[in-house]
């Protein structure tokens, strides 16, 4: 078996390193989810729900901790982790406090329609789930899964990514510390070549990745292989259309906000600025002058606002696109890879106009702090822009104009708008994409009922 690296990407220094868990172990704590179910059912809604605030109760209180942890493991700005974990606390409670009114089923009004006394709908959990999940948010993108997933009544294992072992083991422990059954939630330490033996398992009921399309391509023909359902939540390249009526130095401020977040590395991270001409020149110049005026540095000072990318390959791979952009032509009018900083993975804050469709930056992800900024002659063209890519996650529309908003929400291809404003995931909201941006649903009563079976009863 191979081993798995804790790196700071700060610094490129080794953290901690890991075995990766022998198929014995793997076995064992598939076992142990299944043989957790019934227990899981037990519980009942108040016991699920007890445990599940315990879970919150703890992370709460090793906020400190577990934020350092995130920041040493994948950069993020300090500020950025602790409230990660606040966060991933609050969904725990949401989930507690909601899980059954979500999932309690309906009764019809009128059963002698389809000749029953009684007929309607629940919703039961489908089993042991499998989460294959990514480095960037390492709290907050498994507790997004697992909080809806376990108060369902169904048991999960984890493979997180290779570069956040600390991470993953603390999540291993998290639940099964709280009260829940052991073996309920566990973590499987291997890479992503054993993942499809764990789909083809049949104590496995369905998978859930977040990660990128390759991951989604290669899971989504495993599991249709052996027809079990997956949740897929890939990349994007969100759209933030700003309007010549729109408050431009809220736009401005909230446009940084949105492409430099969690370092650059977010799905929904804001990635394509598309500016009406009439102000074009305005947005530009000042969007500019802010992102050049980030503070980028060691992600665990409190002042930071920019820390490096998390991995070296991530850099590379932003750093490659830019390179190409800029070949072909475009202006790199603030940014230069990597900055001052000699050791690290850094990225300086970069903006990029002039941008044509033969370079890889207008349709690919740049998953780092790279914006690239277009201009829009028209409502029309600035939506043809936006819904020109085969991505469809997140946008943001900002204008004052109700008609083009009433447009804007009807026409962006996404699976959210954002109306002045940045696209945000809230517990209570659902969250997901459409075209190659994924399918299915995360988040509020839509997420937890995915992992169900909604089973009609009708009884004579
Ligand atoms: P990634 O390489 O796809 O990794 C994500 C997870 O998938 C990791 O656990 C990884 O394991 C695993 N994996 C990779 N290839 C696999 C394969 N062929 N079979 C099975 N598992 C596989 O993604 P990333 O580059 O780390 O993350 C960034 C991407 O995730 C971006 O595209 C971003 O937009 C997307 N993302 C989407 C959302 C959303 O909600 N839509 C949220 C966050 C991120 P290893 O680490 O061991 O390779």
């Amino acid at each position: 078996m191979g081993t798995i690296h804790s790196i700071d990407p700060a610094t490129g220094t080794e953290l901690a390193t890991f075995q990766e868990d022998p198929d014995e172990a793997v076995e064992n704590k598939l076992a142990a989810a299944a043989a957790a179910l019934p227990q899981l059912g037990a519980a009942g809604w108040g016991g699920r729900a007890a445990w599940m605030r315990s879970a919150a109760d703890i992370l709460e209180t090793e906020v400190e901790a577990v934020a350092l942890m995130i920041t040493k493991e994948m950069g993020k700005p300090i500020a950025q982790s602790k409230a990660e974990v606040l966060k991933s606390a609050h969904t725990m409670r949401f989930y507690a406090d909601n899980a059954e009114q979500f999932l309690t089923g309906r009764t019809l009004d009128n059963p002698g329609a389809v000749n029953a006394s009684t007929a309607g709908t629940r919703f039961d959990p489908l089993g042991v789930i499998l989460a294959v999940m990514p480095w960037n948010y390492p709290i907050w993108q498994v507790v997004r899964f697992a909080a809806p997933a376990l108060m369902a009544g169904n048991a999960g294992v984890l493979k997180h990514a290779s570069n956040v072992p600390q991470s993953a083991i603390y999540l291993g422990e998290l639940f099964t510390r709280a009260g829940f059954p052991k073996g309920a939630f566990a973590t499987l330490l291997i890479g992503s070549a054993r993942v499809a033996d764990v789909i083809r398992d049949p104590r496995v009921a369905a998978v859930t990745l977040t990660g990128s399309e390759g991951a989604g391509r290669s899971i989504a023909a495993t599991a249709g292989d052996v027809l079990k359902k997956a949740v897929l939540e890939l990349g994007g390249s969100d759209p933030f259309i700003v309007m010549p009526s729109a408050d431009i130095n809220a736009a401005v401020d909230t446009a940084v906000k949105s492409r430099t977040a969690n370092n650059g590395q977010a799905c929904i991270n804001a990635k394509r600025f598309i500016v009406h001409q009439d102000i074009y020149d305005e947005f530009t110049v000042k969007f500019a002058n802010k992102m050049s005026s980030l503070i980028v540095g060691d992600p665990t000072d409190p002042a930071t606002e920019v820390g490096p990318l998390a991995t070296e390959s991530g850099r590379r791979e932003v750093t490659e696109l830019v390179e190409d952009a800029r070949l072909k032509g475009a202006d790199i009018i603030t940014g230069t890879s990597p900055g001052t900083h000699e050791s690290g993975w850094f990225y300086t804050p970069t903006v990029v106009t002039g941008l044509t469709q033969e370079m890889r930056l207008w349709a690919e992800e740049a998953f780092g702090p790279v914006a690239s900024v277009y201009r829009a002659a028209d409502l029309d063209e600035a939506l043809s822009i936006a819904n020109g890519l085969e991505f469809g996650l997140g946008s943001a529309f900002w204008s004052t104009n109700d008609d083009e908003i009433d447009r804007a929400i009807r026409e962006i291809e996404a699976g959210a708008v954002f109306i002045n404003g940045m696209t945000i995931s809230y517990a209570e909201l659902p969250f997901g994409g459409i075209k190659r941006s994924g399918y299915g649903r995360e988040l509020s009563m839509e997420g937890i009922r995915e992992f169900c079976n909604l089973k009609t009863v009708w009884v004579a």
